[in-house]
C-alpha cells in the first residue's frame, strides 16, 4: 500500500476517533486522554514525492565559486531546504532519500563557503580537506549526524547510508569519515 495513503488513512481514523471521543467526553474523560496521546505521537506531515524534482519549499541560495571541478552537466548553483544547502542535483537526490526514509535526513554540514572550509581545515586539518579542494564547497557533500541516529553502527544509520548509496551518494572513507557522503563524486 502507498505510504502516503496509509498515513492519510491513519489521520482520517484519528479524526473519527476524536469526534467519537468528543461525544463521549462527558461520561468517559479517559477516552479523551487516549486521543491526546495518539495525536501527540502521530507522524509529522509526510514529504511530498520528489522523484528528480525539487520540493516546492526549496529556495535559491546562490552559486559556488570554489572547489573541485563539477561533474559534467552540473551547474554551480546552490539551493537551500530546511537548513541544508546543496547543488540542485544533489538536493533533488537528498530530498528523494528523505522521502524514502520518511523524514528529512539529519546532517551537521552541507555546503561550506571557501571561508568556512578554511576554518574547518584550521580546526581539524587531519580530517577536513584543504580549502579549494572540498566537495562541501560545491554543495555536493553532506555530513550525516551520527548521534541523531544512535551512532554509525546503528540500524537507523545503516538504513540512511543504504538509501543514500542507492541514489548516487558515495563514502570514500567509511571507516575514517563514516558521516561524509558525496553526490556523484568521490571525495
Ligand atoms: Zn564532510
Amino acid at each position: 500500500m502507498d505510504a502516503l495513503a496509509a498515513i492519510d488513512g491513519v489521520l482520517g481514523r484519528v479524526t473519527e476517533i476524536e469526534a467519537m471521543a468528543a461525544r463521549l467526553a462527558s461520561s468517559f474523560p479517559a477516552v479523551l486522554a487516549g486521543v491526546e496521546q495518539v495525536l501527540a505521537t502521530a507522524p509529522e506531515a509526510p514529504l511530498a514525492p520528489s522523484r528528480g524534482s525539487l520540493l516546492p519549499d526549496t529556495r535559491r541560495f546562490g552559486v559556488s565559486t570554489t572547489g573541485p571541478p563539477l561533474p559534467p552537466g552540473l551547474t554551480p548553483e546552490l539551493v537551500a531546504w530546511r537548513g541544508v544547502v546543496l547543488n540542485p542535483a544533489a538536493m533533488a537526490s537528498f530530498q528523494e532519500a528523505s522521502r524514502i526514509l520518511g523524514a528529512p535526513i539529519r546532517v551537521t554540514d552541507s555546503y561550506r563557503s571557501h571561508e568556512q572550509q578554511a576554518a574547518a581545515y584550521d580546526r581539524k586539518p587531519g580530517i577536513a580537506a584543504p580549502p579549494g579542494s572540498s566537495y562541501h564547497e560545491r554543495g555536493l557533500a553532506i555530513d550525516v549526524d551520527g548521534d541523531a541516529y544512535g551512532g554509525y553502527d546503528s540500524a537507523a544509520f545503516r538504513r540512511v547510508a543504504q538509501v543514500l548509496e542507492s541514489l548516487g551518494w558515495h563514502r570514500f572513507d567509511p571507516r575514517g569519515e563514516p558521516w561524509h557522503f558525496s553526490y556523484l563524486v568521490t571525495g
